[in-house]
């Protein structure tokens, strides 16, 4: 049980997994918090929250990093704009970045550390490539990367050594980013500027502020060590970003920086790539001020896979409210949240099986989507008539767990209202197997407790714990 994922790094699918065959290691590159993030950002956001869930799904834990950007071109210019400090900006964006996330159910990362919390340790990263030779300072007092130093420069986006020698006598400039046709020696910490405001820092090649890719350097490594499983970002930061970022990395290690490059494709809306003047860079915000919720959203963003374009449509919301309506009528009757309160794990994906093997097939959420229309065709008719078994019931409240909690699609919102199954008085028996149960928690005899749960789904009803007791409500599949 592994899951196979294509690695941008030698351009194949390959099995992820820890190398200490526990923890999976893995650094994703964060927002930069100038504006709010769109759904184009946030697709590749929630496909990474899916391959951790996934990973985690299989029994390994993880160690998440995301950094913030909160400082470059961007940040800078919007805090010197608006008359306000980089931090204030910052800080501003950042939380409304955090709320997006809780929005959209993504775990938030182990650690998430920003670039101006970590200018020391980019400064220890550029010291350390001047003294190989792999960094020099120019006469505009900025400090670059010398390409012509590293050989393997371009081993992760195919850029190879004779582009390299037609553009050696290329101006350098300090942009941040830029396209493979006008790559060049690219800059680690710039100047101080009169444009830049206060934002500066002390180093010892006098004031100025790191460039964008040292960050990811300096931090992956201060957090996750010198190599590590995992990498990841949108398909536009393969280069030259992460090109960049292994050229800093493992110059100065001289280890392999990450193993594994996971790579998302990019969104766009309608055919058309975002962009403010077209009026389609759509927010969480203009989600739901359509009147959807952040949920069918996720499941928009998941549906499509991650090695193609994703093209995005308000159709596809609508599609998303029915697929999800359908399946949270099956969760509520079945009292799947009931799974997440049972201790004993890993659970077995019973009937889901096809599911999981979807997920674990280079990320596959539409066949996994498949597999779940197929068994729900099969499984409804035997609800409707009451024909359905116990183990048959129990199968399907883990499997839709399990499938629910990897998608990281919350389906409460979409559950109906029955209050008619809430005012029904509790059968003495019912009270007594809940009693029973109850006491089986306290004494941690966690299997008996689990049992005892299935015994009480079995006749139709529903116990659902909180910190001082339990609340009992029918559950109307069984109709017993
Ligand atoms: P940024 O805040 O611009 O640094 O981007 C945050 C993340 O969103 C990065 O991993 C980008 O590669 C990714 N990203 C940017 N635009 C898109 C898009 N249209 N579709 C998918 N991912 C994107
Ligand atoms: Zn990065």
């Amino acid at each position: 049980m592994e899951l196979k994922l294509f690695n941008t790094l030698g351009r194949k699918l390959e099995i992820l997994k820890p190398e200490d065959g526990k923890t999976l290691r893995f650094y994703c590159c964060g927002p930069t918090v100038y504006g709010p993030a769109h759904i184009g950002n946030f697709r590749t956001f929630v496909i990474q929250d899916l391959c951790r869930r996934v990973v985690e799904s299989v029994g390994y834990k993880t160690l998440h990093v995301r950094n913030v950007t909160d400082v470059d071109d961007k940040t800078i210019r919007q805090a010197v704009d608006s008359g306000k400090s980089l931090r204030r900006v910052t800080d501003h964006w950042g939380k409304r970045f955090e709320n997006d996330c809780q929005k959209l159910n993504l775990l938030s990362p182990h650690q998430a550390p920003s670039a101006v919390g970590h200018i020391a340790e980019q400064i220890g990263l550029i010291k350390k490539l001047i003294a190989k030779d792999l960094a020099y300072v120019a006469t505009n007092g900025s400090v670059y990367f010398r390409i012509s130093n590293y050989k393997d420069y371009g081993k992760l986006s195919g850029k190879k050594g004779k582009g390299l020698q037609k553009n050696a006598d290329r101006r350098l400039s300090d942009a941040d980013e830029y396209d493979k046709e006008s790559w060049q020696d690219f800059v680690l910490w710039k100047h101080k500027k009169p444009e830049d405001g206060d934002n500066y820092w002390e180093s010892p090649w006098g004031l100025g502020r790191p460039g964008w890719h040292i960050e990811c350097s300096a931090m992956a490594i201060k957090y996750l060590g010198e190599s590590f499983d995992m990498h990841s970002g949108g398909i536009d930061l393969c280069f030259p970003h992460h090109e960049n970022e292994i050229a800093q990395s493992e110059g100065v290690t001289g280890k392999p920086f990450a193993r594994h490059w996971f790579h998302v494709d990019h969104l766009r809306v309608e055919g058309k790539k975002m962009s403010k003047s077209i009026g389609n860079l759509f927010l969480i915000d203009d989600i739901e001020s359509w009147g959807f919720h952040p949920m069918e959203l996720r499941y928009v963003l998941l549906s499509g896979h991650y090695r193609q374009t994703f093209n995005f449509t308000r159709e596809a919301l609508s599609a998303a409210r029915k697929v999800l309506q359908r399946f949270a009528s099956l969760y509520q009757q079945f009292d799947c949240e009931a799974v997440s309160q049972e201790i004993l794990r890993p659970k077995s994906w019973g009937s889901f099986a096809g599911v999981q093997k979807a997920f674990l097939d280079d990320l596959n959420v539409s066949k996994a989507f498949g597999e779940l229309h197929t068994i729900a065709a099969k499984i409804t008719p035997k609800i409707k008539n009451k024909s359905l078994s116990i183990e048959e019931g129990r199968d399907l409240q883990v499997g839709l767990f399990l499938t629910f909690d990897t998608l990281g699609i919350n389906l409460k919102p979409f559950y109906n209202n029955r209050s008619d199954l809430k005012n029904t008085p509790t059968p003495p028996e019912i009270e007594r197997l809940a009693e029973r149960r109850w006491e089986a928690k306290k004494n941690r005899e966690w299997e008996l407790a689990d049992t005892l749960r299935t015994e009480i789904m079995q006749s139709g009803w529903i116990v659902k714990d909180h910190k001082a007791g339990f609340d009992l409500s029918k559950n109307d599949y069984l109709n017993k």
